[in-house]
């Protein structure tokens, strides 16, 4: 089931999500929604808060991209996008092994008519648990680890216009009172 998507202004957005202590049913329907919502939208990520459950699960999928990322690795092993995605998760943590930094113009379903240049470490370690209850570290770069860094600050009431630098945030500024405005009314 395709559900609506929040936008910017719900305070849902700015909520630090529960982690996720048991795999339920429940759970599992709730990912499938979110994949199908994703994928509805055309996006190639989607946290649970963005449907306004405040708990810690994320749905990814970068197969379409052109070029998501230069590497990935399951668990120190090579490891194929068909095999992995969409990939559906709980409870991340992100580890950066570098400083190297990457800039990408981003986006975000919870703010249709935003898109934003934004830094972010270029590779990720992720600990992510899978929703058959598997722990697994998945090491990418490009837009897929932006992608699992974008979803994983949803998950802690962050969002993406808070990582753009002042001088993007000044541009940014007139459309996000537009959407602040917009949701008070
Ligand atoms: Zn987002």
């Amino acid at each position: 089931m395709v559900r609506e998507i929040v936008l910017f202004g719900d305070p849902v957005l700015r909520e630090k999500c529960r982690p996720v202590t048991e795999i339920t049913d429940a759970i599992t329907a709730l990912a499938a929604d979110m994949v199908e919502t994703m994928e509805a939208a055309d996006g190639v990520g989607l946290a649970a808060p963005q449907i306004g459950e405040d708990i810690q699960l994320a749905v990814v999928d970068v197969s379409d991209a052109e070029e998501p990322m230069t590497f990935f690795r399951v668990n120190g092993e090579p490891a194929s996008l068909t095999d992995w995605m969409p990939l559906k998760f709980i409870n991340p943590s992100l580890a950066f092994p570098s400083r190297d930094k990457a800039s990408m113009k981003e986006g975000c379903l919870s703010f249709p008519e935003v898109r934003a240049e934004i830094r972010r470490p270029d590779v990720v370690h992720a600990t992510v648990t899978l929703l058959d209850g598997r722990t697994i570290t998945i090491e990418t770069d490009g837009l897929f680890s932006r992608a699992l860094q974008h979803e994983t600050d949803h998950l802690n009431g962050i969002l993406f216009i808070d990582r753009a630098s002042p001088a993007v945030k000044l541009t940014l500024k007139r459309k996000i009172q537009k959407m602040w405005d917009e949701y008070a009314r």
